[in-house]
């Protein structure tokens, strides 16, 4: 725990103390309290009004059963979650995550980054997560509604538009939305659009809400290209995962004239030299609901499939880990660099282990942190809270235009922050301090609530 502030080493223990055995949590909250000893040094106020201990500790904290039928008639019970951790800005907002993973320490450390992301985007928007330990592989469409469904009848009571805004996140796409929000609506009697984001665009949905997290990673990267003369014309590309945020990264660095040479999901990956195939990656993925080796075969000779080791050993110019927390590891990391890599931005949530990022800082590598290079998905929700709030819906081009506008500024804000604390061209420091100033203002101005 070397290189804490004083003030904040206290802070981390106490972390520590009242949320035992929350490790991704305490990584989290660590990962930030390293860059804002210069805060500190520079704004007392900051600790003297328990800003930080009062940042570390949600609002509130829900947690309930969630009981469904399966398709046998067997009954099935699942742990359901939301933590809504800080409504300084707006309201909570964050997505809800369906993967057998989830526990209180998981949705607290995506809820702890949503709320510095959600302030870099400089929209109105608080920081919340949620989600359950339900697993949505291999449970068929009706499976999947009941628990939707059973899910809503707890989590309704909870949210609304101008309190908790839920979004999708892992396994949870337009699907779940879809059933959750119908749920929603048939409890309430209310068509309250606002309530939840990742909606299908004829039920109030925005365009490129799907695509804006991928897009966004893409858009972040193109400025740190710029910022040294270059662009993606070129460059090969290893991007992991195969989801949501995966497929619409790949098409974006199609579109700017790179080449993604492989991705993932939790079975494997696949190397495709002469770029991945992307309508066949999304007919696999979006509509058979399928495996990375369904591409692979499908694409007959052209990919070859690789199981049982790390995507990360595929050499590229540019990395972007899509797919989920702690998945790049020190090895990793040094295979990247090892092979040539100059940029990593994350697409994902903390993929990234500490010891991978400080590798990557020792190697001089430009790192985007997710809490910055992948907020264009929630920057895209809360367009899409704007449009409902005035019954409007904007074209495709002029949304997209807004998300690269909305990528550009927290780029830039992230490397004007990072040199005035001292730390030019860090990107960690720059994300954590820009994100953190302007919610500990507003914390300050509400007074101690
Ligand atoms: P999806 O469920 O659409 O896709 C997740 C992908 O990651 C799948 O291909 C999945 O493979 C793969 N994956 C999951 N766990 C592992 C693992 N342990 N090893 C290898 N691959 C794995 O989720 P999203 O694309 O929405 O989310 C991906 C990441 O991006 C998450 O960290 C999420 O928090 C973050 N994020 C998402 C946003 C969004 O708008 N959706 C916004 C901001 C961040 P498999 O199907 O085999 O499990």
């Amino acid at each position: 725990m070397a290189g804490l502030h004083e003030k904040l080493q206290a802070i981390y223990e106490e972390v520590g103390q009242r949320n035992a055995g929350e490790q991704e949590f305490h990584q989290a909250v660590y990962e930030v309290l390293t860059s804002l000893g210069p805060v500190v040094a520079k704004h007392p106020e900051y600790a003297d009004g328990a800003i930080i201990r009062r940042l570390c500790e949600p609002e509130r904290q829900i947690i309930f059963r969630v009981p469904w039928h399966d398709d046998s008639g067997a009954a099935q019970i699942n742990r359901g979650f939301r933590v809504e951790f800080n409504s300084a800005l707006g309201p909570f907002k964050g997505g809800l995550r369906f993967h057998p993973s989830v526990y209180l320490g998981i949705v607290k450390f995506l809820g702890f980054e949503q709320i510095f992301k959600n302030s870099l985007t400089g929209l109105p928007i608080g920081g919340g997560k949620g989600g359950s330990d339900f697993d949505p592989k291999g449970r068929s469409d009706a499976e999947i509604m009941r628990f939707c469904q059973s899910f809503m009848t707890e989590l309704y009571r909870h949210i609304g538009e101008y309190t908790d805004v839920p979004a999708g996140d892992i396994g949870v796409g337009m699907r779940e939305i879809g059933y959750l929000f119908g749920q929603y609506k048939r409890i309430t009697n209310r068509y309250e659009s606002g309530v939840l984001t990742g909606k299908g665009l004829t039920w109030g949905g925005s365009q490129v809400r799907t695509e804006a997290t991928g897009y966004g990673t893409v858009f972040f990267v193109d400025e740190i290209l710029r910022s040294s003369g270059q662009s993606f014309e070129g460059k090969q590309v290893v991007v992991s995962g195969s989801g949501n945020v995966a497929i619409y990264a790949i098409e974006k660095v199609h579109a700017l004239g790179g080449t993604v040479v492989a991705c993932s999901d939790s079975g494997g990956y696949v190397r495709d030299e002469k770029g991945i195939d992307l309508d066949l990656l999304k007919e696999v993925k979006e509509l058979r609901r399928g495996r990375i080796e369904d591409y692979a075969e499908a694409r007959g000779g052209a990919a070859e499939v690789v199981t049982g080791r790390s995507v990360w050993e595929v050499p590229c110019d540019i990395a972007l880990p899509c797919a989920t927390q702690n998945e790049v590891s020190g090895t990793d990391a040094t295979m990247l660099i090892n092979s040539g890599c100059q940029i990593v931005a994350e697409g994902a949530n903390m993929p990234c282990t500490p010891e991978a990022v400080k590798f990557f800082e020792e190697a001089g590598v430009r790192f985007a942190p997710g809490k910055a290079a992948n907020a264009g998905g929630v920057a895209t929700s809360a367009l899409e809270m704007q449009q409902n709030a005035s019954r409007d819906s904007w074209n495709f081009d002029d949304t997209e235009a807004r998300l690269a506008e909305i990528m550009r500024r927290i780029h830039d804000r992230c490397l004007a922050t990072a040199d005035e604390y001292g730390q030019p061209g860090n990107y960690v420091a720059g994300a954590n301090i820009a994100g953190f100033i302007r919610v500990a203002d507003a914390m300050l101005a509400l007074g101690l609530v």
